[in-house]
């Protein structure tokens, strides 16, 4: 019996799990064997990633196994590490083992979604904390509260100011909602700490270009300035960062705001592991595609999602890097793989947005529908969250989402910080042991 026809999809975040599923039902299960690759055993549901950050929503309730979504398609728990197009092969290291398996393929999807972009920035890597991943809610939100913890016993008042200074760079969906989501994280829990009322915490929101919400219409991004500043946040338009350290964050109009948090979502650009591709690239770095997602001079090969640019109709358009696109284009690439292995012709992709919606906390939120009107406040908020519930996937993670929503309105949120515990008891194993805590265990700073 020869080898069935193989297709490869890097990348199980909402691309790479939208294309998987939409060829399990576009191909007989014996026209060709369906392999995802991913580094996590879940998928992560971005937009609720904000409350992740701000403790509004358990970590585990916006992540779903990637098995409970596929059906018949194989997964592979690991990292693709590099990819050879004229071999037509994959190396992945599998994420518990560490051992490298080759995958070989007829048809290679890349869905391997973006990363943070500090644009070469000094300071940015080492300092700055990004929000893309579930790890990066979890330090952010592990951060803020070790600041509260020290600035609620720090006697020096600038140094206080400096711990309970948070900058946010980045005036676009992750930074509004972001700041908007720590305003309501700071009013449930300073009244656990005695000494630091509400108005100590210093909340600012930096923006290089004029506007928030850049791209989207004005008055969402009128709204959630108004919205934001009347809530206390303080905006720098139009200014850049030049530098930052672990002591303060420099601007390019000379202002410096000492702080010991910051939140980088400036920019994306695609994974690493793609860039050095013989491929069309876009000034980001993303994959230039066809409008039916086929990579250029490349039959076989696809990529879609935040890692594709992929033209819009309207010629020098291009669709936007968002995970309601991205579960569109997954089964519109299901469709046209099968009609190139069924002898048929590809179709363009062809959708037009359902609107945009932002959540900024205290129950406002802003969104523009698809007719153009632009509504805030509760309704859009009210809209934000019954529609992202019922795209979550699986019904569980719907439950435990509406319940965690729901002890939200009873309860302050938790500021129990396992990492503090979870550090103190290896160092108390390590000396158990007998080794050195200091020279064995990862130095702690000041805040980390
Ligand atoms: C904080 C935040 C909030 C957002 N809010 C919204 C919103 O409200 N509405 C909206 O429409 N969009 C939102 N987005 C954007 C949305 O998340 C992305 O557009 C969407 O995730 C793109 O889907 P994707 O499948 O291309 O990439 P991803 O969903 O990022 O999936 C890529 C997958 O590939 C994996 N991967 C990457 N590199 C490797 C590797 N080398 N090896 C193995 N696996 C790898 C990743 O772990 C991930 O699982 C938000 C994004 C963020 C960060």
């Amino acid at each position: 019996m020869g080898r069935n026809l193989q297709i490869l999809i890097l990348g199980a975040g909402f691309a790479g799990v939208a294309t998987a599923r939409g060829l399990e039902h576009a191909l007989r299960a014996d026209e060709a064997e369906i392999t995802v690759v991913g580094r996590d055993n879940f998928s992560l549901f971005t937009p609720m990633l904000p409350e992740v950050s701000a403790g509004g929503l358990e970590t585990r309730h916006v992540v779903t196994p990637v098995r409970a979504q596929l059906r018949r398609s194989r997964y592979v728990l690991g990292d693709v590490i590099a990819v050879d197009l004229a071999a037509r092969a994959v190396d992945v290291q599998h994420s518990i083992t560490g051992a490298t398996q080759t995958l070989t393929y007829d048809h290679l999807v890349l869905a391997l979604g973006s990363v943070t972009s500090t644009f070469g920035i000094p300071g940015v890597a080492d300092h700055a904390l990004p929000l893309k991943t579930l790890e990066d809610a979890e330090r952010l939100r592990n951060r803020v509260i070790a600041s509260l913890e020290l600035a609620d016993v720090t006697r020096d008042p600038v140094e206080r100011a400096r711990l309970l200074t948070y900058v946010i760079v980045g005036g676009g969906y992750t930074g509004a909602e972001g700041a908007g989501e720590l305003i309501d994280l700071f009013h449930s829990i300073t009244p656990y700490y005695r000494s630091i009322a509400p108005r100590d915490v210093r909340i600012v929101l930096i923006e290089a270009g004029p506007v928030l919400l850049a791209g989207l219409p004005v008055g969402m991004g009128n709204y959630t300035k108004k919205n934001l500043l009347s809530r206390g946040i303080e905006l720098h338009l139009g200014d850049a960062v030049t530098s930052l350290d672990d002591r303060a964050i420099c601007l390019a109009s000379g202002a410096m705001i000492p702080t010991a948090t910051v939140l980088w979502s400036a920019g994306v650009r695609p994974t690493p592991v793609l860039r050095d591709l013989p491929l069309q690239h876009a000034r980001n770095g993303g994959i230039i595609v066809g409008r039916d997602f086929a990579v250029p001079d490349r039959p076989g090969v696809w990529a879609l999602g935040d890692c594709a640019w992929i033209p819009m109709k309207t010629p020098g358009e291009w669709y936007p890097m968002t995970a309601q696109h991205a579960i569109r284009e997954g089964p519109a690439l299901a469709r046209n793989i099968a009609a190139v292995l069924h002898g048929q012709a590809t179709k363009p992709f062809d959708f037009t947005a359902l609107g945009t919606m932002a959540s900024l906390g205290a129950r406002s939120g802003v969104a523009s529908l698809a007719n153009g009107l632009v509504i805030s406040g509760f309704p859009a908020w009210f809209l934000w969250r019954t529609y992202y519930l019922s795209r979550l996937p699986g019904f569980d993670r719907k439950v435990r989402v509406a319940l965690d929503w729901l002890l939200g309105l009873i309860f302050r949120r938790d500021i129990a910080e396992l990492r503090v515990y979870t550090q103190r008891s290896s160092e108390r194993a390590a000396r158990d042991a007998g080794l050195d805590p200091a020279s064995d265990l990862p130095a702690r700073t000041s805040i980390d």
